[in-house]
This record gives C-alpha cells, structure tokens and sequence, in this order.
C-alpha cells in the first residue's frame, strides 16, 4: 500500500518565485532537518525556485538562538510595562538582545495592524493629549456637526474625553516609557513609537477586555469590531503570514549598524 503523503502547508517565502505565498499548489517538499542547540528543526524546499527555508524563515523567529516562548514571554513583559533592562535581568539576556526582538516584535504587529486592523467604521472619536492637560475645546469641525455626532452617539451625550482619559492610563501602563517619574525615558523618538505599535496591536487582538464582556464571553476590540473570530496570541500574530520584507528591513537594520560601528 502506498505511503500517504501528509499535506505541507508552508508556503514559498522567496517574492522572486511565481508561488511565492500560495499554499496547495505542490511545489514545497519536506527536505530533511537541521541542527539547533535544543535538537532539530525541519527544512523545507521549493521545488520551483529550489530554495529551502524552514518554518521560521521570514518571521520574527528567525534565527533568535531562544526558543519562540521565550521570544513571547520578552513581549508579553515588555507591553505589561517593564523596562528592557528589567525583562534582561528577569529573563537572562542581553539589553541588546531584548532591544532588537522588541524592534523586531514591533516591526511585525504594524505590518499586522496594517494587514488586518482596517476596514472598520467609527462610531465616535475622542481625542486627547498625554503629556500637558488642556480644557476640552472643538478644534475639528462646526459646532453643528458636533451637535449631530452627539445626537447619533452610543456612549455619551456632551463632548467629554473619559474614555481617552481611561485609554491613556492604559497606555501608562503599558509602557516603562510613559509613567510619570520614570527612570526609562525614550532616549529616541523611534523606540517610543515602535513600543506602542506593540502595545496597539497587543490591546486590540491578546487580552479580552472587562468592558466587552457579554454573557460569559469576553471580546477583545478586534472581535467586537469584526476582525478577528477569538482572541489571539503573539504566535499567531507572529507567524500569521510570512514577512519577507521583516527579513529584508532587519538585514537593512544590520548592515546599517556594521557601517556606524566602521566608521
Ligand atoms: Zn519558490
């Protein structure tokens, strides 16, 4: 009896190939292992472009030397408010090792917030500062249309800021950045905006909210929204679809600072 083939659903993650990115068309083959230091991981082969790669090529995964849970363990900590120093110290790795998979976990939940967080319709919008507090004033818009938005709101029938003032203290805490009194500050502006990429794609698709709970069931804002169908993880959000552009900017990154370090 004939051996039967298990189904392979990785995909080419070359862009030069005409697969690249589409399953079921036979062209990837099982093409034996390689070596890690905590055993061995599967390599894969096009058999169109006759690349290999493995399960982690083009992700935030690869070639990390730790294992992916130790990856989403630095994540989780990082978007619950610790500093990189702190998440070094507690998990036994380097400032810069931390520092570049945080750049690297940012990274891939933009493009994942791009790809996936869109395509909805806003019901009300509140804006704020975070640094300075400011009286509310209308700075968009005519009096009117202020009086109509506030005729066809859910949630509240005078101009008010509660549910950003709410969402900032979130955000607060969400970030060694931010608090008051930190000894973390953003050294440069790029750090602080890569974190809360992070932190936005964690609040809107990780943890069920209170505030969204209906009957038992809790919702995070991607599922109420109609995005996502159940709360996801940072494996999911991270392998959701192979990134070779990740590779391409993380090599960018690289050569970049060999140059610095030259000069
Ligand atoms: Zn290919």
């Amino acid at each position: 009896m004939p051996r039967q083939q298990r189904v392979v659903r990785q995909t080419c993650p070359n862009n030069e190939c005409q697969f690249y990115g589409q399953s079921g068309k036979g062209n990837i083959i099982r093409y034996g292992f390689f070596d890690l230091k905590r055993g061995k991981r599967r390599r894969y082969r096009c058999k169109t472009c006759r690349r290999t790669f493995c399960s982690t090529t083009g992700t935030v995964y690869h070639r990390i030397h730790r294992s992916r849970n130790t990856f989403d363990e630095v994540c989780s900590l990082s978007v619950e408010g610790l500093s990189k120093s702190i998440i070094a110290r507690v998990k036994r790795l380097s400032w810069n090792t931390v520092s570049r998979w945080l750049e690297r976990a940012a990274q891939a939940a933009m493009q994942f917030s791009k790809r996936r967080l869109h395509g909805f319709v806003l019901q009300e919008l509140q804006l704020d500062e975070i640094r300075i507090f400011l009286d509310r004033k209308l700075l968009i818009g005519s009096p009117e249309q202020l009086e109509e938005a506030l005729l066809n709101s859910e949630d509240s029938d005078t101009l008010n800021t509660s549910f950003v003032e709410r969402h900032n203290l979130t955000i607060r805490q969400g970030s060694s950045y931010l608090p008051r009194k930190t000894a973390a500050n953003a050294r440069w502006p790029h750090r602080l905006q890569e974190h809360l990429d992070l932190l936005r794609c964690h609040y809107n698709c990780i943890p069920p909210h209170m505030a969204l709970q209906f009957g038992t069931i809790r919702r995070t804002p991607a599922m109420q929204a109609g995005l996502t169908s159940k709360p996801l993880t940072f494996r999911q959000i991270f392998t959701s679809r192979v990134l070779l552009v990740l590779v391409i900017w993380t090599r960018i990154q690289s050569a970049l600072i060999k140059q610095r370090k030259a000069a």
